[in-house]
């Protein structure tokens, strides 16, 4: 025990840095968009380089799965860790290089329990890897798409109010997170953990890359996009214009993850995308007829996926919402006694 003690111990002084880090983030940051500088620094901040785990310090375990722009490894470094290494393609020009070490200190400044924990970064091309704490639980989209587990109302509402929490933080530090979806929701223990925030800039190179091949729109993907970015990629070269992210596009994503929570599927199942970009850039939304749900549960999925970026609400009034959803609702009797399933609880 006096093992696991000291090992609890050595994981909260990899922590400490972020407070010391404080004093010199505007340094560091500054630095990292410093342009017209081909190499990465040699005498750059303490802070900096903190961050900075040498690739050779990684231990490289098997391979979890490819991404958009990636592949996720198991590795050890000092304890396990999920380790994402980003495809050297898409990084070859030094501004997408620069990109990626700002978004990188963005992730440093995120401290919160719904959130995977950023351990560190490796920033010397060719290899270029980020390194989190690895989720042991499954994700979202596993448990709902692949497993077909069924939530209850309680354990939805939950769920919602954790991501909620998560994203409302997110926000507040003024990150956007620009591909929030199922996939990059973790459930482990009954706690919510959303990774991948703030990445998906890097993934632009890949619309370039991928553009010959049915608009390069990966499955899945297209029901978390609001109308207003929709439209933009009907309207654009993807990679010539940065998409219309924003914290309203954060919402209207949140809005499709509470819908698979309660379907147990995506909206506009099995529709072609083209069908699906021309509905929602013209406002259409999918229908909720066959969904049996309190009218405040269909309320927040409809405010949600608003048409108008401004009347989405943000995730403070979103977890109000969550808050006065009745706690115990058991799906096929909505006529059970509250108080009893509450004493059955206790
Ligand atoms: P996507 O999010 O589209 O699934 P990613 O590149 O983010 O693509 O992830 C690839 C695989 O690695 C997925 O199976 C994902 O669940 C897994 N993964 C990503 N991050 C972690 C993590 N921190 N811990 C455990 N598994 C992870
Ligand atoms: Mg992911």
């Amino acid at each position: 025990t006096s093992e696991s003690l000291s090992a609890s111990a050595s994981t909260d002084s990899d922590r400490t840095p972020v407070r010391v880090d404080s004093q010199d983030s505007q340094l560091s940051d500054t630095e990292t968009v410093t342009e017209g500088q081909p190499r990465w620094p040699r005498q750059n901040s303490l802070s900096m380089r903190e961050w900075d785990i040498p690739y050779d310090e990684l231990k490289m375990g098997e391979m979890i799965g490819t991404g958009r722009f990636g592949t996720v490894f198991r590795g050890q470094w000092h304890g396990d860790v999920a380790v994402k290494v980003l495809d050297v393609n898409y990084l070859k020009d030094e501004k997408t290089l620069e990109q990626f070490k700002n978004e990188v200190s963005t992730f440093r400044k995120t401290r919160h329990e719904n959130l995977v924990l950023f351990m560190g970064a490796c920033m010397k091309p060719p290899k270029l890897a980020i390194v989190t704490s690895l989720s042991k639980g499954n994700t979202l989209y596993t448990h709902i798409h692949l497993r077909k587990d069924k939530f209850n109302m309680n354990k939805t509402t939950n769920v919602a109010q954790q991501i909620s929490q998560g994203m409302g933080y997110l926000h507040a530090k003024g990150i956007i997170h620009k591909d929030l979806k199922s996939k990059n929701i973790f459930v482990e223990n009954g706690k919510v953990v959303i990774t991948d925030f703030g990445l998906f800039s890097v993934t632009k190179l890949c619309f370039g890359n991928r553009k010959s091949d049915s608009l390069g729109i990966p499955p899945g993907w297209l029901c978390y996009l609001s109308p207003e970015i929709m439209r933009s990629l009907h309207a654009h070269q993807p990679h010539d214009e940065e998409l219309p992210f924003s914290k309203a596009s954060d919402v209207y994503a949140f809005g499709t993850v509470w819908y698979e929570l309660l379907c147990g599927e995506w909206p506009f199942k099995g529709q072609p995308p083209e069908a699906v970009i021309w509905q929602v850039g013209k406002g259409m939304k999918q229908p909720l007829a066959n969904l049996q749900a309190s009218r405040d549960v269909k309320d927040i999925l409809m405010l949600c996926w608003s048409y108008d970026p401004s009347a989405r609400p943000d995730f403070i009034r979103l977890l109000n919402s969550l808050d006065k959803l009745p706690k115990k609702r058991l799906a096929r009797s909505p006529s059970h006694p509250i108080h009893l399933s509450r004493s059955a609880e206790s």
